[in-house]
């Protein structure tokens, strides 16, 4: 049975509405488990969750916190939330906030480039119109014909330093492991092999300070990260005891650059899956 335990839908900047993201893990690839992890919201996971209990498929309800550490933005992954915690949802509409003020910015800041009403653009993959990431205008960018592909939308205008970049306003990681675990849920360290740190010993005290604030897991198979780095992610979850975690951080259909839902190498056999915390 193939598992995933990392995606995105509509509710964050996925492509697919909740139930269809499902319907398509379930019928097009074959997934029987699989985790709802939209930035910063759970407001997919009902939706989701119904969808999954309609195809048979076992679903874990999740969110991807982003956070700021240093000058970068860090993701934490909640698995096994409660999506109807009052406290977790009052919480991820401040953020939401933040991302639509960050929007206006980063739109204010195309505007001044040349790139009048991305704004707009931008909130057309919405279907409820919030929650923007800066994935959001690179679409938009992308169907102006302003870049060709993601990454160069990143590379000349989104990214960090580029100069329709705005920094960050996000929680600190503590903050996302204490958040996670009062809504019931086990706190992973997203993609760890994704982070611009300047050299290894960077990325280890980030995985030190996370697991010194409580942080259970860690995701040693990413498919936004290489292949590569998976022996790598498997040391430093030996090296901290964290259980391991997997996820293809599937978004849409288009980009070739990341696997489909479910289509991960497995978990080196010596590791202890996250499936273990979470009782599944
Ligand atoms: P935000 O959370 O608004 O800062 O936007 C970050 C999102 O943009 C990530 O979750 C990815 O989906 C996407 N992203 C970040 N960097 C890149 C990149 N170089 N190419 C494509 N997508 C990216
Ligand atoms: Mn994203
Ligand atoms: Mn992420
Ligand atoms: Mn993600």
């Amino acid at each position: 049975m193939k598992r995933d335990l990392h995606m995105h839908s509509t509710a964050s900047d996925g492509a697919l509405a909740p139930a269809q993201l499902v319907c398509f893990c379930a019928e097009a690839c074959g997934v029987g488990m699989m985790a709802l992890t939209d930035h910063d919201t759970v407001a997919g996971v009902s939706e989701a969750k119904e969808a999954a209990e309609s195809f048979g498929i076992i679903f874990i309800p999740g969110i991807e916190f982003s956070c700021t550490y240093a000058r970068l933005s860090i993701h934490v992954v909640g698995l096994g939330v409660n999506h109807e915690d009052t406290r977790l949802i009052a919480l991820t509409d401040e953020v939401c906030t933040k991302r639509d003020n960050r929007a206006k910015q980063i739109s204010e800041k195309l505007e001044a480039l040349g790139y009048p009403g991305m704004l707009e653009k931008a909130l057309s993959y919405s279907p409820r119109g919030e929650n923007i990431s800066r994935l959001h205008f690179a679409k938009a960018l992308m169907t102006e014909g302003i870049v060709k592909n993601e990454n160069q939308a990143f590379e000349r205008f989104l990214g960090t330093g580029a100069p329709a970049n705005v920094p960050a306003p996000w929680g600190t990681v503590p903050e996302a492991v204490q958040n996670i675990h009062a809504a019931g849920g086990v706190a992973i360290l997203a993609h760890p092999g994704r982070y611009r740190f300047k050299n290894d010993r960077e990325l280890d005290v980030l995985v030190k300070e996370f697991t010194e604030a409580g942080g259970e897991g860690i995701e040693v198979v990413s498919g936004s990260q290489s292949p590569a780095f998976t022996e790598k992610a498997a040391v430093l979850a030996r090296r901290y005891g964290l259980a391991a975690s997997f996820g293809s951080d599937f978004h849409n259909l288009e980009s070739t650059s990341r696997p489909g839902p479910g289509d991960l190498v497995l978990l080196p056999s010596h590791l202890t899956s996250v499936l273990s915390l979470l009782g599944v």
